[in-house]
């Protein structure tokens, strides 16, 4: 009986200390050089979504296209989350700048996430607050933030690089007034569609969280030319970041 007790013991422990990072992005564009560098990958599919397991660099990874929007990326989050013990997570992606100080192809890593279509102000909340929070933005990790820093410089150089809120909604935004909206409203630098959503799912875990845009636009009137032009090469950014970031975890 008490060998029995030790070895449940030992199981479980070993079972805790089961580490994976999960790493997502909305579009096939954002995984695609993740997918080609991965080993001993078991493909599984839940809820439409597909989820690949392995290595990257040596390390126990789930990668996944979580599609795009806020509750596509929440809904594939949780299911990571609750079935790839998942210790850290990392998205990687393109987004709009909405900071004058950015160029098209730079790199935003999140310091703070804010869902900018939240809105129950009318009951006197702040514009972005979850009912029953005061905050407004989620947090990232601090060393998830670092090392992220430190494998940015490295990919692209010292002068892309950028740390910053986040602004996440169900909107592809293309227009200046609302870019200037979301740079006084919420001190935002780079705009997107799924960020604060994996981040609320995170910090809901109690997960280490961080996000990584790459510019493919400025979210202005010609963004969604901007993009089309660009989303290849911003998203390959971004994947590289997470390559290099795998090496120092
Ligand atoms: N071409 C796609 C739609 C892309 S939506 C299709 O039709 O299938 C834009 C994607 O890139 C989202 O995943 C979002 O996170 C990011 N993004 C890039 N620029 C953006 C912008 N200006 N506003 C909002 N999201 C943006």
């Amino acid at each position: 009986m008490k060998k029995l007790t030790l070895l449940l013991t030992l199981l479980t422990s070993t079972l805790t200390l089961a580490e994976r990072i999960a790493i997502i992005g909305a579009m096939d564009s954002e995984i695609k050089i993740l997918l080609s560098q991965m080993k001993d990958v078991k493909k599984e599919e839940k809820a439409s979504v597909t989820f690949y397991k392995g290595k990257l660099e040596n390390k126990d990874v789930v990668v996944f296209k979580s599609g795009i929007g806020k509750v596509n990326a929440a809904m594939s989050t949780t299911i990571a989350m609750e079935e790839y013990d998942v210790n850290k997570i990392i998205f990687t992606g393109v987004a709009g700048a909405i900071n004058n100080n950015l160029n098209i192809t730079d790199v935003v890593i999140s310091d703070y996430l804010v869902q900018h279509d939240y809105d129950t102000t009318v009951f006197g909340t702040k514009k972005g607050a979850v009912p029953g929070s005061v905050d407004t933005k989620f947090s990232a990790d601090e060393t998830l933030i670092k090392i992220a820093k430190n494998s940015a410089e490295k990919v692209l150089g010292k002068n892309k690089i950028y740390i910053g809120t986040i602004a996440t909604g169900d909107q592809f935004i293309a227009d200046k007034a609302t870019v200037q909206s979301l740079e006084t409203t919420f001190g935002a630098w780079a705009v997107e569609m799924e960020g604060a959503s994996v981040a609320h799912v995170a910090n809901l875990y109690k997960v280490p969280v961080v996000v990584i845009r790459s510019m493919s636009d400025k979210a202005d009137g010609s963004a969604h030319m901007n993009y089309n032009d660009f989303v290849t090469i911003a998203a390959d950014n971004s994947a590289k970041i997470v390559m290099t970031m795998l090496t120092q975890m």
